[in-house]
């Protein structure tokens, strides 16, 4: 029986041209329906069918349609449902937040990560942070090349350091080059017609 945990299983690795860490794809198949709840609970608007449940598509992958989606805009909708709810525990006192902050290194005591030094980008100043365990989420490292529409920060500053401090690194080839980003140069690139580019001049 074809269940839809082996759905999105299959087309996540097929979509991600074979080259996915397969139990990397597991983990995110068996927690899939918990993310899709939890994003709906921070207020994610995913599409729906008329009778209230959640409308699935096949986008970007090709065999089955196992994807929630919110119309055109499904990453900018989880970026705000993920912000609110991170802002939610910052006013609670739970989360405390450090924008404009530069992660500049890692700090090992007896082999363990146990803090960062960052720098204030206002001020410049220096700043140590300590912690029990440090989670470095600091993305891909896109802002290497001429066109991105990743953050400023990633350009593989925080990878390089952690690298040094004897942290793994694995896929550097892994770096998107979205076509959104891509200006328009000719007849041949699949973004508008010639026509509607007339039409939008
Ligand atoms: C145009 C575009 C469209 C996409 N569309 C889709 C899509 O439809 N579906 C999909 O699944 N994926 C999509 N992706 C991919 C997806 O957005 C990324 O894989 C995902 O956002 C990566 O999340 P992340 O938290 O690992 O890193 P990021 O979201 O890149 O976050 C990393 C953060 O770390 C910060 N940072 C970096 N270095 C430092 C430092 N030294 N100190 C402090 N902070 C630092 C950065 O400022 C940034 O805020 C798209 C990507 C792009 C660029």
């Amino acid at each position: 029986m074809v269940t839809a945990f082996y759905r999105l299983f299959y087309d996540t690795i097929k979509g991600g041209d074979y080259r996915a860490r397969e139990s990397n794809v597991y983990r995110l198949s068996e927690v899939s329906n918990n993310i899709i709840d939890q994003c709906v609970a921070q207020g994610v608007p995913f599409a729906r069918e008329y009778g209230g449940s959640l409308e699935n598509r096949s986008l970007a992958a090709p065999r089955f349609r196992v994807r929630s989606f919110a119309r055109g805009q499904t990453g900018k909708q989880l970026l705000l449902g993920s912000y609110g709810a991170l802002s939610r525990q910052i006013k609670l006192g739970t989360v405390k937040l450090y924008d404009r902050h530069e992660m500049m290194d890692v700090v090992i005591i007896d082999g363990k990560a146990r803090g960062i030094i960052a720098r204030d980008l206002i001020t410049g100043k220096l700043e140590r942070h300590f912690g029990h365990a440090v989670v470095i989420a600091t993305g891909g490292y896109g802002m290497v090349f001429y066109l991105s529409t990743n953050a400023m920060g990633s350009n593989t500053s925080a990878i390089w350091q952690i690298f040094k401090k004897g942290a793994y690194f694995a896929n550097p080839v892994f770096t998107q080059i979205h076509p959104t980003c891509i200006p328009v140069h000719g007849d041949y690139q699949s973004k508008l017609t010639p026509d509607e580019r007339k039409s939008a001049q």
